[in-house]
């Protein structure tokens, strides 16, 4: 698979440095980059290929960070994992564009995944922060359809998600902006 995001490391330095303390950090729990009700969105469209990766508190999807235990925990996060997995409607990606799911990853440890760092005790782990982390890439048919990104609907599915820091790379370059519920338009 070709990663138009890992393609651009010089665009996305910050957001390195963030995700090499999330790791350091993790045992405890004092992530930096992580800010419940923030979250961060890296879009890149190049030619036909379109990528989003969002990465977010788990706080702000499912409302908790540690690993369900109790029925209705279990039956939020996998709720939120079905929303998360249909990306079309979640990024309100326009019919005209043609776009399809090329490939999708959805990581968090709510939802199974091992974490990388597994040195420290189990015991600690309740206050330990958890994030979810999508990766999407698409192909779309007519990119000259996909002037605008749409956050609106992901700010409406995820109401504890206040502010999106977007890395946006597309044909008229690079931009980073914060989007909110009240501006969730993004043009490429
Ligand atoms: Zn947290």
């Amino acid at each position: 698979m070709r990663r138009l995001l890992l393609a651009l490391p010089f665009a996305l330095l910050p957001l390195v440095a963030a995700q090499a303390a999330d790791t350091h950090d993790h045992e405890h729990g004092s992530l930096g980059a992580h800010e419940h009700g923030v979250a961060r969105l890296n879009a890149a469209l190049d030619g036909k290929t379109l990528e989003l990766e969002l990465q977010s508190p788990a706080m702000n999807l499912v409302g908790f960070e540690h690993v369900a235990s109790s029925d209705a925990d279990k039956a939020k996060v996998a709720a939120v994992h079905a929303q998360l997995a249909q990306p079309l409607a979640l990024f309100s990606l326009p019919a005209t564009a043609g776009c399809t799911v090329a490939s999708q990853e959805l990581e968090s440890p709510l939802f199974g995944d091992k974490a990388e760092d597994h040195d420290h005790d189990a015991e600690g782990d309740e206050h330990d922060h958890s994030e979810i982390h999508a990766h999407y890439q698409f192909t779309c048919a007519t990119p000259a359809a996909l002037k605008h990104l749409d956050l609106g609907n992901l700010f409406k599915t995820f109401p504890a998600t206040q502010k999106i820091a977007v890395q946006l790379i597309g044909p008229s370059g690079q931009q980073g902006v914060e989007v909110t519920a009240k501006a969730a338009l993004l043009t490429f």
